[in-house]
Order: C-alpha cells, then sequence, then structure tokens
C-alpha cells in the first residue's frame, strides 16, 4: 500500500490551502508518520538493550527531517564531507555519526576524524593506512561476494564496489589492531528495498557468524554489528509492508543466542534511509497540460529534476488526482515532465481519472531519495520542501531553486593559466 490513508486524511484538507501559498511543485513530508515509524522500529528491537538506527542521510537530507530522527535517539549514517557537516550541524557528534564512505578521499578522512570524530567504517584494507590518526574504535564493511546473492537495485556483491572480501577481513582487523584500533565493528549493506525480512535476518545471521570467526582468530570483541539500510517499503498497491516486528524478533534471538554461546554480544545497528521516510513523502505538482498524439500525454509543472526513479530506475510510484478519486471516467496516460529527454515521465501508461489543467497530482512515497536525487539537467531547477507538522502546520524546510543557484557557479573570478 502506498501512501496511508493516514497521511492522505492529514494532507487532503489542507493541500489546496498549501498549495495556493506555497505554489507547486513541492515535496511534502509528514512528521507524524516519520515518528510513528521510528517509534515502531524502536519498539520492534527493543528485546535488546543497545540497538540504535543511523538515519542514511542520503535518503532526505534535510535539517528540519534529521531533526526529527536525533529526537529519537538515533544517529545519522554519513557518506560525504557535506553529509558529516549536517549531522554535526544539528548537533550530532562523535559515535552518533557513522562515517560510511568509499573510494574516500584524505579531505573526507579530516572531516570524518574533526570535531570528535566519527564511527569510521572501513571500506577497503587499502585505505587503514591512509587513515590520518587510527581512532579507538574502527568498523570494515563486509562483502561476502559469492556467498550471498544481492538483489536488483544494489546488484550481486562479487560485481559491487564495495567493502573488504571474506578472504582479507580477518588479517583487515590484525591491521588496525597494530595500529592502535581497540574497539570493533562490522558493517554490511547488501539489499535495496527489499521487503522480505528473511533477508535481513539471513544478513544479521552472516555478520554474526563473521564476528565469531574473527573474535576466535584475533582474540577480541566486538561492540556492534550493522546490518545496513535496504528495508524495502511498498510502493505498489498490491505489495505489502515489510515485517518489521518479526525483523526485530528475530534478530532478537540470534543475538540472545550468540550471547549464550560466547558470554558477549555486539548490540544491533541499523541505516536505514527509505524505510523511515520514503512513505511519509509525496511530490504535488499541477496540471499544466494535456497532449494526445499516439499517446495520452498529462503534463505537469514538476519533472525529474524533483524525482529521478521512474526515469533511473523505472521505479512505480503511485499517484493520485486530488479531489478526483470518486471519478469513474479513467483514461491511460503518460505523466510528464518537460525535459528533454523522454524518460522524464512520472508514470507510464498509467490509467488516472481524466483530469483538467490546475488539477493538483499526487505522486506518492518521495520521502526518500526523492528531491536528493534531484539533478539540474536541461537546466532544470529542484523544488522546494515543506514538512506538515504534528500540529497541523506547514513549514517551508528548503526554498527551490532559483535562476540566482543555477548561475552561481558561473559567476567567480577569473582564473587563467597561460
Ligand atoms: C544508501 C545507503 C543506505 C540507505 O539505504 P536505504 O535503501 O535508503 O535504506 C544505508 N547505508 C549505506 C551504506 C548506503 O549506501
Amino acid at each position: 500500500m502506498p501512501m496511508s490513508i493516514e497521511f492522505k486524511t492529514r494532507l487532503s484538507p489542507v493541500l489546496k490551502k498549501a498549495v495556493k501559498h506555497f505554489g507547486t511543485p513541492f515535496h511534502i513530508y509528514d512528521e507524524t508518520g516519520i515518528i510513528e515509524t521510528s517509534e515502531h522500529l524502536k519498539k520492534a528491537f527493543s528485546g535488546r538493550n543497545g540497538f540504535r538506527e543511523f538515519f542514511a542521510v542520503k535518503a532526505l537530507p534535510n535539517p528540519s527531517v534529521m531533526k526529527i530522527m536525533k529526537d529519537q535517539g538515533f544517529g545519522f549514517d554519513c557518506s560525504s564531507s557535506p553529509e558529516i557537516m549536517l549531522a554535526r550541524n544539528i548537533g550530532s557528534r562523535g559515535e552518533d555519526i557513522m562515517f560510511t564512505s568509499n573510494n574516500t578521499s584524505m579531505e573526507q578522512f579530516e572531516t570524518a576524524n574533526a570535531d570528535e570524530g566519527s564511527i569510521l567504517n572501513l571500506d577497503d584494507v587499502s585505505l587503514i593506512a591512509k587513515v590520518p590518526v587510527m581512532p579507538e574504535l574502527i568498523c570494515f564493511r563486509y562483502n561476502p561476494g559469492p556467498r550471498r546473492r544481492g538483489n536488483k537495485i544494489i546488484g550481486n556483491p562479487v560485481e559491487s564496489k564495495y567493502g573488504v572480501s571474506h578472504e582479507k577481513i580477518t588479517d583487515a582487523y590484525k591491521e588496525v589492531i597494530k595500529r592502535g584500533a581497540k574497539r570493533f565493528g562490522m558493517h554490511t549493506m547488501l539489499a535495496s528495498n527489499e521487503l522480505n525480512y528473511e533477508y535481513m535476518v539471513e544478513t544479521t545471521q552472516m555478520l554474526l557468524s563473521m564476528v565469531e570467526q574473527v573474535s576466535y582468530a584475533l582474540d577480541i570483541k566486538f561492540e556492534f554489528i550493522n546490518i545496513g539500510g535496504g528495508l524495502g517499503i511498498p510502493y505498489r498497491p498490491d505489495q505489502k509492508k515489510m515485517n518489521i516486528d518479526a525483523l526485530g524478533s528475530e534478530t532478537t534471538a540470534l543475538l540472545d543466542q550468540f550471547e549464550q554461546k560466547n558470554g558477549w554480544s555486539p548490540k544491533l545497528f541499523m541505516e536505514s534511509g527509505r524505510y523511515m521516510t520514503g512513505p511519509h513523502g509525496v511530490l504535488v505538482t499541477t496540471i499544466i497540460n494535456h497532449k494526445d498524439i499516439y499517446r495520452k500525454y498529462v503534463g505537469v509543472d514538476a519533472s525529474m529534476s524533483s524525482l529521478m526513479r521512474p526515469g533511473m530506475y523505472e521505479a512505480y510510484h503511485h499517484i493520485h488526482i486530488h479531489e478526483k478519486e470518486d471519478l469513474t471516467q479513467h483514461e491511460t496516460v503518460d505523466v510528464v515532465g518537460s525535459l528533454c529527454e523522454n524518460i522524464d515521465k512520472f508514470a507510464v501508461q498509467r490509467t488516472l481519472p481524466v483530469t483538467s489543467e490546475g488539477d493538483i497530482l499526487v505522486i506518492h512515497d518521495t520521502g526518500a531519495h526523492g528531491h536528493a536525487m534531484g539533478f539540474n539537467y536541461n537546466a532544470n531547477l529542484r523544488p522546494k520542501e515543506l514538512l506538515l507538522r504534528t500540529d497541523g502546520s506547514i513549514e517551508l524546510i528548503r526554498r527551490e531553486e532559483t535562476v540566482n543557484d543555477y548561475f552561481a557557479t558561473l559567476n567567480f573570478e577569473k582564473n587563467i593559466l597561460c
């Protein structure tokens, strides 16, 4: 099920007013929904102490939303210097930040180590010697290669550019111990938008068995395992939500067993993005044109610059027309933006109520990897972001880009090498 009935019930009565006041297009996020999902997640994993979610900043890098996560006690998973700076700007420090980079630059290491540091999650053995100051706590991203199948978006682990191979993982920890590391974590990230919770249980099992192996080989203990993000959400009306309660109870049981066998146990960390905010955002656009050629087209005032997923992955995003849901007259259309790229479509051959210019079209599930993935190709500018607060007020949390923003990188002092 896409956008929840509850979110729709909160948004629909104020939508016209918001459109009039702020103008379309915009993404709007539902604070109530984000809080409910966060609280449900914590409850599902409350069977053991120390569970922590590190919200994957790349899914929705807006400080106003990150602040909601921080108030829930969550940390942040960052993979670039500006993402670390975003987390620090709202007051996160040290071990509140997990820095999961790959192909890491020295500049990134310096940002990660500054300001009380962060949890360094190293992507490769070649990076060990490049860490400016070896911190006490260190983590590696593990890539199981042929031992696991990946999934469609993230791909087969053997072809994936991420992580330390099975053959090198023990030596990787041996090397950081030599350089002064004393506390350890192990991380992996294998799936994306995975709706089957059992896949994540298998990932937990895999990390626990790796942690056991390395801890025996090197006589160390692990403080945490991080099973990554990748929890899926139902984009299509016929899909069901992932069973987070079952994931919580089955991973708790695995950690209990581990503790009984070994006398200690790592804590469980996770770094979901999509699951936390994906269903709690929609892209609101106005219909501005209709075109009837070999197919029928509904043209809206947003384009791919607001939402890449349909063009990039042929991803399905559910759509409804505000105040026309009960209409019995339907037609099959492509919903398109104005970019000079034929993949600039929000929906292909979708059956929707018959619309008129000025109707408000709502694209569901844009709360993660939506605005954040936007780009400026064809000089299309990115839209604004709004937040529907728990008290019903609506706050502008990012303005739209303007032509001045587009020109900003073209206005600079002359720099000519003769
Ligand atoms: C993208 C990413 C995530 C978040 O993925 P979701 O599918 O949004 O849960 C978490 N961890 C890492 C390392 C990532 O690259």
